[in-house]
């Protein structure tokens, strides 16, 4: 991302917001444009040349101990690479930590073990598929119900 009079912008602030936004403040080094974006921290990867950390994200960093710093900076960076993420929330952090998996909440899991084989493998990849995309650590009776609805047209049984 370039400024109208040529230089480089440089990035000043990136601060997440509620529901997996992210607000980031851009700088012209030269001439003291500023620009500022709030996007979902999935989508601004395309405006950016390469990662930058969210304030949360580097706050969570900074409280790990200092032998750990640096395996987790390179494993969540690694990650984010890999799936073509620039912006570094906390959200990414979590996945990275999980290494793209996503846990179970108890009620949940027990809710899918009653579903009927065939469609278990099914349920269980859509779900933690949409958990991911949404950056959720744990797939939860609710999201369940949801998708549920969506995909199989029928409500969840009401245990
Ligand atoms: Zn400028």
């Amino acid at each position: 991302m370039r400024c109208t009079c040529g230089s480089d912008f440089r990035c000043e602030v990136v601060q997440e917001w509620e529901d997996g936004r992210v607000f980031l403040r851009y700088r012209c080094e030269r001439c003291g444009f500023g620009v500022g974006i709030e996007t979902d921290h999935r989508k601004g990867g395309g405006l950016f040349a390469h990662q930058v950390w969210t304030d949360e994200a580097r706050h969570r960093l900074d409280r790990l101990p200092p032998y750990v710093e640096p395996l987790v900076r390179q494993e969540v960076e690694d990650y984010a690479a890999r799936h073509g993420l620039t912006v570094i929330s906390t959200d990414v952090m979590t996945e990275a930590g999980n290494q793209g998996m996503v846990s179970w909440h108890p009620e949940a899991k027990q809710r899918l073990s009653r579903v009927p084989g065939p469609v278990r493998a099914m349920a269980r990849v859509e779900l933690e598929r949409t958990a991911l995309d949404r950056g959720l650590p744990e797939v939860t009776v609710e999201l369940m119900e949801e998708i549920k609805a969506r995909y199989f047209g029928m409500a969840a049984p009401r245990s």
